[in-house]
C-alpha cells in the first residue's frame, strides 16, 4: 500500500500500511505526531456501528440462527439464545419514521426529535435532523435517509461524527 506519510517524517510515498508506518518511523527514529499545520486525524464515528467514508452507513450484528439484528456487541442472541453466531450486515440508509417525539428544551437550547426509523426492516434509533423540529415537518411514515454530522472536535482537531436522519 503506497501512501503519503502524514504523521511526522513527510516521506512522499512510503510503501507501508498504517502498522508498517509505525515500524518505519521507529526505524528512522521519527516520533509520529501531527506536524505543524499538517493534516489532522481522520474523523472518528461516535458509535462503532457507524461506518464513515464516501458512503456512510450503519452495520448491525445479525444472528445467523434467527436473523435478529443488534447494534451493540452480543455474546448470545437475545431472541433465540444462539451463542457467538453473528455476522455483520449493512443497514439500508433509507427508512421510514415509525415513532418520534419532539423534545422541547427548557434551558434555551435547540428542540430535537429522537425517533425510531425502519430501515429495510431494521429498527434504528436516531434523531431527525435538517428539518424544523415541529409536527408540521416531522410526521409518522415520512421517508428519511441517513446523514452524518460533526458534534465537535478535540484539542487536536479530530472530529467526532454521529448520524441522524433527514427528510428524503
Ligand atoms: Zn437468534
Amino acid at each position: 500500500m503506497w501512501r503519503r506519510c502524514a504523521v511526522s517524517c513527510r516521506a512522499d510515498r512510503v510503501g507501508l500500511g498504517p502498522v508498517g508506518l509505525w515500524s518505519y518511523h521507529a526505524a528512522i527514529g521519527a516520533r509520529p505526531g501531527r506536524p505543524e499545520g499538517g493534516p489532522v486525524s481522520d474523523p472518528i464515528p461516535m458509535v462503532d456501528y457507524l461506518v464513515l467514508g464516501g458512503d456512510p452507513h450503519l452495520v448491525a450484528h445479525e444472528c445467523t440462527s434467527c436473523g435478529a439484528r443488534f447494534f451493540d456487541r452480543r455474546n448470545a442472541c437475545a431472541s433465540c439464545g444462539a451463542v457467538d453466531s453473528f455476522s455483520s450486515v449493512d443497514i439500508p440508509t433509507a427508512g421510514e419514521v415509525r415513532a418520534f417525539t419532539i423534545v422541547k428544551s427548557w434551558t434555551g437550547g435547540d428542540d430535537y426529535v429522537p425517533a425510531v426509523v425502519d430501515c429495510g426492516g431494521t429498527s434504528v434509533r436516531g434523531q431527525i435532523v435538517n428539518t424544523p423540529p415541529d409536527p408540521e415537518h416531522v410526521k409518522l411514515g415520512m421517508k428519511v435517509r441517513l446523514t452524518t454530522y460533526s458534534i465537535g472536535a478535540d484539542s487536536t482537531g479530530t472530529e467526532a461524527i454521529t448520524y441522524g436522519f433527514e427528510p428524503a
